[in-house]
């Protein structure tokens, strides 16, 4: 521990990243004040962490920088049935983004991605456990695995998986047809055959859980002031100032938890963080929740489901278009179409939503201070994640504003790297 201890944080959103930030930060009797455009209590509230599947993932190692999934890409972007999408209007902004991802798209990138995801999604679930001894997670929180289905059309993708998940000591057990219908007895038998993560938990409620885990911070004595920030800066060695539309606030030190947003404030600092979004969506089929007991994912289709409070979720795609262009009807339907494939006897669905992933080009997330701004953090670019790095990313964060040593090794996580 340095001997200094920090005297305020301000910290720009509160989703998952930023509240979990905020909750351990005012633990340590610092105190914190978290800023976002909108109440995280309120109904207007639908960022990534309101809409995503709730997956709870921390096997889910690999990410999209495979070369397997790169020859597939040309074909899936041309097709308006498939799991990826681009917005073809948004293309020109997105080349420094792809650069980078070509760039990482090896085998040696991928398992370093694979690798240090690992490092931080292996101690996600305890960090969850800890905060869930705080507050009542009854009907919010469900432990009874996550299953994977898939066809035998990508199987050289499927033995990839299982092989780096095994490499790295992940536990998960393949399932035939025959088992996973006996787990699911409603889902249509499309698929030839699966895995499931038993130890895996989900969300029945993520903005359910949010709503407990910012109350907890606020009774914790957390500030939260409603504004959309517009600035953020280090005016000096141990000064930063943020700036809404009408006011200054100053902090010893401030960190950046707006997903997908977050890119603002990168470039505002001078640094070239190459931050861009994976848009993706959700439906629900209210009271149609119980026909799964368990999320279910197929793989070939890049498309989910997940029982919820609010019905059953719908959820995925992937699609390239940043954060301006308007929700996309097709992507609603594709999502319907693929839930309906498993679930023939679903009726009409509910709520369109439209979530920004935020994704960096070597899909790890950034996790430190700033290169030229020492007193600012880092804290974005959970990409598909994010829900399951919550509660382990404001350990970490909170760590480095406090000055902490670590057994992590959190070089990977540096801006450093597109710099
Ligand atoms: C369809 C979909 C499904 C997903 N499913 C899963 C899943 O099952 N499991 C999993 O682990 N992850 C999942 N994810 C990913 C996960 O939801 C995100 O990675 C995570 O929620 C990001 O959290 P965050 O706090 O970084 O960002 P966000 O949740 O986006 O929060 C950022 C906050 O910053 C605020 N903000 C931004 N700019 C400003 C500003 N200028 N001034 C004030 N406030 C500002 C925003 O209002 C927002 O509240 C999914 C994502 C999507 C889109």
């Amino acid at each position: 521990m340095e001997n200094h201890k920090c005297k305020s944080v301000g910290i720009v959103g509160c989703g998952i990243q930023g509240v979990c930030t905020g909750l351990q930060l005012i633990k340590r009797g610092i105190p914190v004040t978290i800023f976002d455009r909108n109440d995280p209590l309120s109904k207007e509230f639908k960022p990534a962490s309101y809409g995503n599947a709730g997956h709870f993932s921390p096997y889910a190692v690999l990410q999209l920088n495979r070369t397997d999934i790169l020859y597939d890409v040309p074909k899936m972007l041309l097709s308006s049935y498939g799991p990826l999408a681009l917005k073809w209007n948004y293309v020109p902004k997105m080349f420094s983004w792809f650069y980078h991802y070509l760039k990482n798209c090896n085998k040696k990138s991928m398992l370093h991605t694979a690798k240090y995801m690992h490092q931080i999604l292996n101690l996600s679930l305890d960090a969850y456990e800890e905060i869930f001894k705080e507050i009542d997670t009854t009907n919010l929180v469900e432990k009874k695995g996550i299953i994977y289905v898939w066809t035998n059309k990508n199987l050289k993708s499927r033995n990839l998986e299982i092989k780096v998940r095994k490499d790295l000591g992940i536990k998960q057990k393949l399932l035939s047809k025959e088992e996973i219908i006996k787990l699911e007895p409603n889902l249509n038998p499309v698929f030839d055959a699966g895995v499931i993560f038993d130890y895996a938990m989900h969300a029945r409620d993520p903005h359910g859980i949010l709503r407990k885990v910012f109350r907890l911070f606020l009774e914790n004595g957390g500030k939260f002031i409603q504004s959309d920030v517009k600035s953020l800066s280090q005016t000096s060695y141990n000064e930063t100032l943020i700036k809404t539309d009408n006011e200054e606030y100053k902090f010893e030190k401030s960190v950046i938890a707006s997903g997908a947003f977050s890119k603002k404030f990168t470039d505002q600092l001078g640094e070239k963080i190459p931050l861009d979004t994976e848009r993706g969506y959700h439906v629900h089929f209210k009271n149609q929740q119980d026909l799964i007991s368990r999320p279910v994912i197929f793989l070939d289709r890049g498309f989910g489901m997940t029982p919820m409070n609010q019905g059953l979720r719908a959820v995925g795609t992937v699609e390239l278009g940043g954060l301006e262009n308007p929700l996309s009807k097709k992507r609603i339907n594709y999502i319907i179409n693929c839930a309906k494939e498993l679930l023939p006897q679903l009726g009409n669905h509910d709520d369109e939503w439209l979530g920004f992933r935020p994704t960096l080009p070597d899909f790890l997330p950034i996790l430190g201070p700033s290169l030229k701004n020492k007193n600012i953090i880092y804290a974005f670019g959970h990409q598909h994640l994010g829900w399951t790095l919550g509660a382990i990313t404001g350990k970490i964060i909170s760590g480095i504003v406090a000055g902490e040593k670590t057994n992590l090794d959190l070089t990977p996580y540096s801006s450093k790297r597109f710099n």
